[in-house]
């Protein structure tokens, strides 16, 4: 299954021919050992792939978000997770927007060549939840550097990144203006903080999704690693926010198309009462409503990517794609497992790990009653719940 030709049929075509090397045999190796798939990352890396959207002067390939997207698109669409390699794109996006030139220069080429991931992002805590303006990680400012404390939860893929973008409170919050002010983000890295007021604990979870507990203790981070202007470090975050719903939104359209696929694939050759099932109009049907609520969601997801590559505000439609997208994977999902009846369940045929891991996009990084809240209020006006 693919989808409509569009300007990246060479990236594609480059990105798949990688991912064709990690079969759904691998796939369903390291979803079983729950282990990180090192050799796939260690591929795209080498590839470039992990570097798409570091500029060229810093050893990138200069790709815009539209493009990370595709690469992103792709790994879904060919059966693989991406989950394992997302963050660097999001994560990219805060420090080529806000980083200074000395942070830049001292880290991209390192990451671009491979020595150095930047994988992980803490903003996440177990008390504040959602309400991210709660969080309690404190950063103090002791002379050149920051002391913090503080707990996170679900900072994904830090065992597999030496560098974390951290999100921490500067100022508290019952001496600011607006709640989302005094909030600072900070570069982290790992190798000079574990065991050094930085411990992390492994999460096991649903999905194969290296996630972890972070406790922050007395960790003393050089003031040089503070990203931007202090105070400012939600805006910030929030524009990386929107990177990660567009990729995770083309992801959400990758494992679409695979559902449709593997679907239309059994549908056709199944055959019970002695006709191919997908010769009924109850198991056809579904298929073709949920191929048009992927290319639907497809279109907004274009539109995001478009309108943030032109540094244009792009909130309500990062939101709307990342919504419309998770949506209709999951129903794909849904009409795909019901399509192979009992041999759905089998680990063989991969649809339950797809389908677990699809799953994962309708909470994660932003679950739907945020998104129709944002809608509802932000972009429609309405009086606002919280
Ligand atoms: C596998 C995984 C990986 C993750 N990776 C990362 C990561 O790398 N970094 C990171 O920082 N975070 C990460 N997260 C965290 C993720 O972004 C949050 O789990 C998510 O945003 C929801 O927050 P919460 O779990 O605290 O839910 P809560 O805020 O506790 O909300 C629980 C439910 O209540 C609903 N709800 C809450 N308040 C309202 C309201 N006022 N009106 C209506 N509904 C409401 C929510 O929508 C949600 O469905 C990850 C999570 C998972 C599961």
């Amino acid at each position: 299954m693919s989808n409509t030709p569009d300007n990246y049929q060479d990236l594609r075509q480059a990105v798949s021919a990688l991912c064709s090397e990690f079969n759904g045999a691998y796939w369903q190796a390291i979803d079983e050992a729950r282990t990180y798939p090192e050799t796939f990352v260690e591929a795209l890396t080498k590839a470039g792939w992990m570097a798409a959207l570091i500029p060229e002067e810093y050893g990138g390939s200069g790709l815009s978000l539209t493009e990370a997207s595709v690469i992103m698109e792709e790994i879904t669409k060919s059966g693989g997770n991406a989950g394992c390699c997302h963050g660097q794109m999001y994560n990219m996006n805060t420090l080529l927007r806000h980083g200074s030139l000395e942070q830049k220069s001292r880290y991209l080429p390192k990451i671009a060549s491979g020595e150095l991931r930047l994988q992980a992002m803490g903003v996440t805590e177990p008390t504040a939840g959602t309400d991210t303006s709660k969080i309690k990680t404190v950063a103090v400012k002791k002379g050149d550097h920051y002391v913090v404390n503080g707990q996170k939860v679900w900072t994904s893929r830090l065992q597999h990144s030496e560098l974390m973008i951290l999100l921490a409170r500067t100022t508290p919050l019952q001496e600011v203006k607006k709640k989302s002010e005094g909030m600072s983000v900070f570069l982290v890295d790992k190798r000079e903080a574990l065991g050094k007021g930085l411990t992390m604990r492994p999460i096991r979870n649903m999905v194969n999704h290296e996630t972890n507990e972070v406790f922050l203790d007395n960790l003393e981070i050089p003031a040089a690693n503070l990203i931007g202007e202090e105070g400012k470090g939600f805006k910030y975050i929030l524009d990386g926010l929107n990177a990660e719903r567009i990729l995770i939104a083309a992801e959400c359209i990758g494992d679409g198309y695979w559902f449709t696929e593997h679907a239309v694939k059994y549908a056709k050759e199944r055959v019970v009462f002695d006709r191919p099932i997908g010769q009924n109009q109850g198991v056809q049907f579904p298929i073709a409503e949920m191929y048009m609520e992927i290319e639907a969601a497809n279109l907004m997801r274009y539109k995001a990517s478009a309108l943030f590559d032109a540094g244009r505000h792009c909130g309500a439609e990062a939101n709307m794609a990342k919504h419309l997208a998770a949506k209709a994977s999951w129903e794909a999902a849904n009409v795909c497992l019901q399509t192979h009846g009992g041999f759905g369940f089998a680990a063989e045929y991969d649809i339950e790990r797809k389908f677990r891991e699809t799953r994962l996009h309708s909470v994660a990084p932003v679950s739907p009653n945020m998104i129709l809240s944002f809608i509802g209020t932000r972009v429609l006006g309405m009086p606002r719940s919280f």
